[in-house]
């Protein structure tokens, strides 16, 4: 695919905080280049089921995001691309960038999902939290932008099939990956966050039984479109009656390197067991606690509505987990607030509320400087809170420290702001983008949120 290879702003990380910079930027008239490296822009929003504290349905908030970040007509997304370096050339930014070979060509294919229904290899669907199955070939969900289909080089056995049943002759399985250089007058990194891993902490087993899930597992099992259509033990396909979260479980724990709180796990864990009690009326959802820490607005009172709901807050420390020959999980907790008791309870499914990792060593990517935990750091946080050391390089989201969606979104605006203030200053106007914007009609202009596409 033919592509610029020079924008006024390089976002890196196609995620909501930077699907909402780009926006913003683009609104401006600037032209973006807005890199991803998984097959479909969305982050990891795409992938929740409701939010917290509103409880709204996250794919009907992500996906005229990601619509109108596609229809944009001064943003070029590019997917399944990875930022393999960047570097300063006189007062731009250079970035080489590595289009990952997707076997199917981006223009040619029609989203058909013929290739799909066609590969005869299924394997762990990673969107699913591996609980799912997806072939070989495959368009990675179902509101997925592009809808294009990508092949997995690890798991296609080459048999073919693909490439016969593909009714325009997109499969081309000896797909070579592209080397492509582009420059940016600047650049905003919204890279995300990687959960901390599931086995962390040995004591709690994760990853070894079989019914200790991730938060992110969880949220699929609540998702409308989930892999098992609804919450089902993963280990035998039985509806839980009895669930508890272990909160902490990979933040505030300074044996992990994870000393500071990741400030979302209590709240989300309160909403998953909220709309648990929903979806199965019958089980008892209790959630081990050391502190909670409802922050934002409107959350005290969620967490308070979550109480009232009859889900039972255990404050203590979870010292261990076994697996019991039920295929349950025996939680052995020291009580806080019994004065040290320690308690054997058993549940048949546990979620371990696990803490937020950068999801990018940002100092590969760019002249960039991490705190000792690894996000971004910025030298002035109080007056330009997105503003890195690097001139014209920004952050923001939950690549400078965890935070909500709620956060997420209004740094990614500083972001767009600041760097739109830098690039004016540097007499970049924007004015080619607002030309693209006029000639597009009306009609093909994909609506967002609370902003106008500029005419
Ligand atoms: C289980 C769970 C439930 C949650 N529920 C809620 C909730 O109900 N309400 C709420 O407010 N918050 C919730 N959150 C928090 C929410 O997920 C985050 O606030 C939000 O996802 C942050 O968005 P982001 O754009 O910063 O990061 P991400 O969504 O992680 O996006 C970053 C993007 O950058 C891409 N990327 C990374 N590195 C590169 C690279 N080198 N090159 C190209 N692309 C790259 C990634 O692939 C990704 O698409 C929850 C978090 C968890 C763990
Ligand atoms: S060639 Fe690979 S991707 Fe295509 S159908 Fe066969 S196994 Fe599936
Ligand atoms: S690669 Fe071909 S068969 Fe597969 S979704 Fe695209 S157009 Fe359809």
């Amino acid at each position: 695919m033919k592509m610029p290879d020079s924008y006024d702003v390089l976002v890196i990380g196609a995620g909501i905080a930077g699907m909402q910079s780009s926006l913003d930027l683009a609104d401006q008239g600037f032209s973006v280049g807005l890199v991803e490296r998984d097959p479909s822009i969305g982050g990891a929003m795409i992938g929740l089921s409701k939010v917290f504290p509103t409880l709204d349905c996250s794919s009907c908030i992500t996906t005229p995001k990601m619509a109108a970040v596609a229809h944009h007509p001064n943003i070029t997304t590019l997917t399944y691309t990875e930022v393999e370096q960047v570097r300063r050339d006189g007062e731009a930014y250079r970035a080489i960038l590595r289009r990952k070979p997707r076997y199917v060509v981006e223009e040619d294919c029609i989203g058909c999902r013929l290739c799909e229904y066609a590969c005869p290899v299924e394997v762990p669907d990673a969107f699913e939290g591996g609980m799912g199955a997806r072939r070989a070939a495959y368009i990675p969900f179902t509101n997925a932008i592009p809808q294009t289909a990508v092949i997995d080089p690890d798991e296609c056995i080459l048999c073919g099939r693909c490439v016969t049943a593909c009714p325009t002759d997109a499969v081309v399985l000896d797909q070579q990956p592209e080397i492509v250089e582009v420059v940016a007058q600047a650049m905003v990194a919204t890279t995300g966050w990687k959960l901390t891993p599931l086995d962390a902490k040995a004591e709690y087993h994760g990853g070894e039984i079989a019914n200790v899930l991730s938060p992110t597992q969880m949220e699929r099992l609540l998702a409308p479109h989930g892999p098992y259509g609804r919450v089902l033990r993963p280990s035998d396909g039985k509806a839980p009656e009895s669930l508890a979260y272990v909160q902490c479980a990979g933040s505030r724990d300074q044996t992990l390197g994870v000393p500071y709180c990741s400030r979302v796990c209590c709240m989300y864990a309160i909403k998953q067991a909220m709309l648990l009690s929903g979806s199965l009326p019958f089980a008892d959802i209790t959630i081990y606690y050391m502190d909670i820490r409802a922050f934002g607005k409107g959350y005290e009172e969620f967490y308070r509505s979550a109480k009232a709901m009859g889900i039972e807050l255990v404050k203590g420390k979870v010292a261990r987990l076994t697996e019991h020959e039920d295929q349950g999980v025996i939680v052995r907790v020291e009580r806080i607030d019994e004065y040290g008791q320690v308690e054997e309870r058993k549940h048949d499914l546990v979620v371990l509320s696990l803490g937020m990792l950068p999801a990018e060593d940002l100092t590969r990517l760019a002249a960039l400087e991490t705190g000792e935990d690894g996000f971004a750091e910025v030298p002035r946080p109080k007056d330009a809170p997105c503003r890195t050391a690097s001139d014209g390089l920004f952050v923001a989201g939950t690549a400078t420290g965890p935070m909500d969606i709620v956060d997420t979104i209004i740094e990614a605006g500083a972001a767009a702001t600041e760097a739109s203030l830098f690039l004016r200053e540097r007499g970049v106007t924007g004015s080619a983008g607002r030309e693209r914007v006029a000639a597009q009609p009306a009609a093909e202009r994909a609506p967002h949120d609370g902003v106008e596409v500029a005419t």
